[in-house]
């Protein structure tokens, strides 16, 4: 089921996140003009979530997807989470139900587990497979789980038998963030799982760093630009950095197109060093 030869294939290493969209009326039209400039930037991968704005990140896409024609449904690569507290084999599928109709897109790409919660993987793996069966997902996953809980999962794979195993983890993983270098990036990459970086510009604190715009200068890049290269400098990582910002979403995509070099990594492995250590994966 883990092929490690067989990584999923992304529209592009850099998509689009929408946490905290959706949360406010006075922001709707700002933040519906923010996704259709990524649409038409060329931005294919777009993250979001039921938690997000509860459903308002899913309705801000939705309205966004109007402008773009049906028929380019196929380029698009859509993801959503469900719930913990909604996760149940039944949860599951009214959630996921729901999501599709918010941003009336017919089908997820790839559908992810949020976090760990009181259900168990069975359940929602049920849910997946029968997701799946319906062609209402194409793929699933996971975030925020750790090699444990994913060994975990896998048994759960094992046991249901058929069908194709999780194909994604989404994980916290920035400069500042390299905690999953570890053990949990080599275990996925061992398994064929992709790993989806979220807040890979630590929430915007990236973007400001003085090292990195120093070397950015040296290129003519951005500090931004430098740590969103940094993150997807593997095949098996993509970034998903949000911004409702027109300069910074082009910004953002554009770092898809830099590759940094062995001197350059050197002096990020200084700045920010990877860990040697296992530490606790941060939730949000
Ligand atoms: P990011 O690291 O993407 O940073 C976003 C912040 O940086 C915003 O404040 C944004 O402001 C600012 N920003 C974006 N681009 C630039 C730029 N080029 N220059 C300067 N500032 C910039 O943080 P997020 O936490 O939003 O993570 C990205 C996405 O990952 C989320 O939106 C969500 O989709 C997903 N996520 C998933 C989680 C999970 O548990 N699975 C948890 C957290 C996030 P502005 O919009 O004003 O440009």
């Amino acid at each position: 089921m883990h092929d490690p030869s067989q990584l999923l294939q992304f529209p592009g290493r850099i998509g689009l996140g929408t946490w905290k969209m959706g949360a406010s009326r006075a922001e709707r039209a700002h933040e519906i003009a923010a996704v259709s400039h990524a649409l038409a930037a060329g931005y294919r991968l777009i993250d979001t979530a039921e938690l997000y704005g509860d459903g308002g990140a899913e309705r801000i896409i939705g309205s966004a997807l109007r402008g773009f024609r049906a028929a380019r449904r196929a380029e698009l690569f859509i993801v959503s989470k469900v719930l913990p507290s909604n996760a149940s084999r039944r949860g599951t599928i009214r959630a996921c139900e729901d999501s599709i109709a918010r941003m009336g897109c017919d089908y997820l790409d790839l559908y992810l587990l949020h976090w760990r919660g009181s259900h168990a993987f069975r359940e929602t793996l049920q849910a997946f497979q029968d997701l799946h069966q319906r062609g209402l997902i194409r793929h699933f996953g996971v975030s925020n789980l750790d090699v444990a809980d994913l060994e975990e999962w896998v048994e759960a794979e094992r046991q249901l038998g058929a069908g194709e195993g999780l194909r994604c983890n989404q994980l916290y993983y920035s400069l500042e963030t390299r905690g999953i270098e570890y053990s949990l990036l080599p275990w996925q990459r061992a398994r064929g799982i992709s790993t989806m970086a979220y807040s890979p510009l630590g929430q915007g604190s990236l973007a400001s760093h003085r090292e990195l715009a120093r070397l950015g200068r040296e290129r003519g890049v951005s500090a931004a630009q430098i740590a969103l290269a940094w993150t997807i400098r593997t095949p098996d990582v993509v970034a998903i950095p949000k911004s409702v910002q027109p300069r910074r979403i082009d910004e953002n995509l554009a770092a898809a197109q830099i590759t940094l070099s062995a001197g350059e990594l050197a002096q990020l492995d200084q700045l920010f060093p990877a860990p040697r250590s296992k530490r606790p994966l941060a939730t949000t």
